[in-house]
């Protein structure tokens, strides 16, 4: 897969590479705070990267230009972002992909 600041997000010299999914930062910034409260949770990398591709994969995409606003807002709540990331470490803390 190419690298977000290679050529693999140009399409004829236009960067496409700050269309991002709106969801991101909001999970970001959810799963910020959600990790200090992880008791147990191996917190590696491999695993943190874990918990957030399974929560976004349950988000619906939806992308925008980066500092867009967005006028109507996914139905994603905060709440539900917080359900799918408990999920998430649940998930990840019972199967991390590394031994143990
Ligand atoms: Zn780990």
């Amino acid at each position: 897969m190419a690298d977000r600041d290679g050529d693999g997000y140009r399409v004829r010299g236009h960067d496409l590479a700050h269309v991002r999914n709106y969801s991101e930062l909001r999970v970001i910034e959810a799963l910020r705070e959600a990790l200090p409260r992880q008791a147990g949770f191996c917190g590696c990398t491999l695993c943190v990267q874990d918990v957030y591709a399974l929560t976004m994969n349950r988000i619906p995409a939806h992308y925008i230009q980066s500092g867009a606003i967005l006028l109507h807002p996914e139905a994603t709540s905060r709440d539900d972002i917080e359900s799918y990331l408990r999920d998430a470490f649940e998930r990840v803390r019972a199967h991390p992909k590394h031994p143990r």
